[in-house]
């Protein structure tokens, strides 16, 4: 293993990294710099909390002096993300007196078009950049690195277009680096078009298996809620992010564990940017210690700390579960990951034993309290056929047997209706992958 010195990092950088107290590089960082200081183009496939900033924002702040014009770009999916990457680059530039602007949108443009004359780098979302530029309020021709973050979440956000069109506004002749989580054949192509002989460093192992945990729990759904929140009751010991897919699941849920006094937060692209903020900073601050969120809300955040993910949906697809799990276990810490299933999610649980080499453990679920909760009404959601799947691992337990059996209707309803649904198919165990597993 090599120290940051050894890594060919300027005298001003390393003084910035000596102060944070970083002592040895991360893998990313031990593979990339060497060849982003040598000036090649690079596309870097590590996941989130890999520290990838610090590998690209040394080729900025090298190449970057104060008072020149806008010699840097970085593109990020997320305001948030802006003002974090933005903030980072900052903390490793202290010594070279270099002015970083974070440009996103939601929030006034004037302030930003007076900052801009005066900005060395620029860090920004693709739709707010683009508002500059068609404005003519930002000059891109000076710039000499071009970093695209997470940019296989730009592509799923649909940004492709907006971020050929910044591409274009920068001279041909520039270094061009492409960070992401999950490298498809998308953004080869995306390379082709757009990048000088790309450099690629791919670091494969996205958290440390040893730190991390992953375990699920089957659960029928009118249960769901309950477990959570009796692990939350009782496991809580650092910040928890707890995993939803639609924006009304994540209210929903948030305004529950309130209602269990459980203080929860909510983040989602359907909350201002005011408040998303506001939001950060309480979790941040370790005040709030349940943030219940989207992946679009959560993608590309370091949030400090989070000992527990909570898959309370599922994700559609493997990519977003990575990232989810992603979020804790990071920078040496232990995290633990815990899905919980109902029949509504074993589609979509199979879909992501299916596409990664992951390790995740079946745990009994506990018998626990059943807690009231308002309805969430969810179209679609009723009558999901049972189709192979039989919970009959065992004896069934007394769900519910000392509960205090409220009757109240409870979250997803289940079972009534028509059963022409999709639902688990079993697949009887003939997996052709070895990921596939039974559920019983
Ligand atoms: P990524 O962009 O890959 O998701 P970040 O650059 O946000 O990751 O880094 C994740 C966290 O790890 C940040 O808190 C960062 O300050 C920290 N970090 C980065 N590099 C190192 C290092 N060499 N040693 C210790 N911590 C680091
Ligand atoms: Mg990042």
């Amino acid at each position: 293993m090599k120290n940051f010195s050894e890594l060919g990092i300027i005298e001003p950088i390393l003084k910035s990294i000596e102060k944070v107290g970083y002592t040895t590089p991360t893998q990313v960082q031990e593979e990339s710099i060497p060849l982003i200081l040598q000036g090649r183009d690079i596309i870097a496939g590590a996941a989130t909390g890999s520290g990838k900033t610090l590998a690209f924002a040394s080729a900025i702040i090298e190449k970057a002096f104060p008072g020149k014009g806008i010699q840097a770009i970085v593109l990020t999916p997320t305001r948030e993300l802006a003002i974090q990457v933005s903030e980072e680059i900052m903390r490793f530039a202290e010594f070279k007196q270099l002015t970083i602007t974070a440009i996103y949108g939601g929030v006034s443009i004037s302030p930003q078009m007076d900052a801009l004359p005066n900005t060395d780098v620029v860090v920004g979302t693709p739709g707010r950049v683009l508002d500059h530029l068609s404005r003519g309020t930002m000059d891109l021709s000076k710039v000499k690195v071009f970093v695209l973050d997470e940019a296989d979440r730009m592509l799923d956000m649909g940004f492709i277009e907006d971020v050929e069109s910044i591409l274009s506004a920068c001279p041909k002749k520039r270094q061009t680096l492409l960070y992401s989580a999950t490298i498809s054949t998308y953004i080869y192509g995306l390379a082709e078009k757009y990048m000088d002989n790309p450099a690629k460093v791919a670091v494969d192992s996205y958290v440390d298996p040893s730190l991390l945990t992953q375990v699920y729990y089957q659960v029928a759904p009118n249960q769901k809620f309950s477990l959570l929140v009796h692990f939350l009751k009782k496991e809580v010991r650092g910040l928890v992010m707890v995993f939803c897919n639609t924006q009304r699941a994540t209210d929903f849920v948030a305004k529950n564990l309130n209602k269990q006094g459980i203080e929860a937060i909510p983040i989602h692209g359907g909350l201002s940017q005011a408040r998303r903020s506001h939001t950060l900073e309480r979790f941040n601050s370790g005040k709030a210690l349940v943030l219940v969120c989207t992946d679009v809300a959560a993608r590309g955040l370091h949030i400090e700390g989070v000992t527990h993910v909570y898959n309370y949906d599922i994700p559609k697809e493997a990519k977003q579960y990575v990232h989810r799990i992603g979020r804790t276990a990071r920078a040496g810490e232990e995290g633990i990951a815990i899905s919980l299933l109902t029949e509504h999610d074993y589609d979509n649980f199979n879909r992501v034993l299916s596409n990664h080499d992951l390790n995740i453990e079946r745990m009994d679920t506990p018998q626990v309290e059943r807690v009231h909760m308002e309805t969430m009404k969810r179209e679609g959601f009723s009558g999901r056929g049972r189709g192979g799947f039989s919970q009959n691992r065992g004896p069934r337990r007394g769900y519910g047997g000392r509960g205090r059996g409220n009757g109240n209707g409870s979250g997803y309803s289940s079972g009534n209706g028509n059963s022409s649904g999709s639902g688990y198919r079993g697949s009887s165990g003939s997996g052709t992958s070895g990921n596939q597993v039974n559920y019983n």
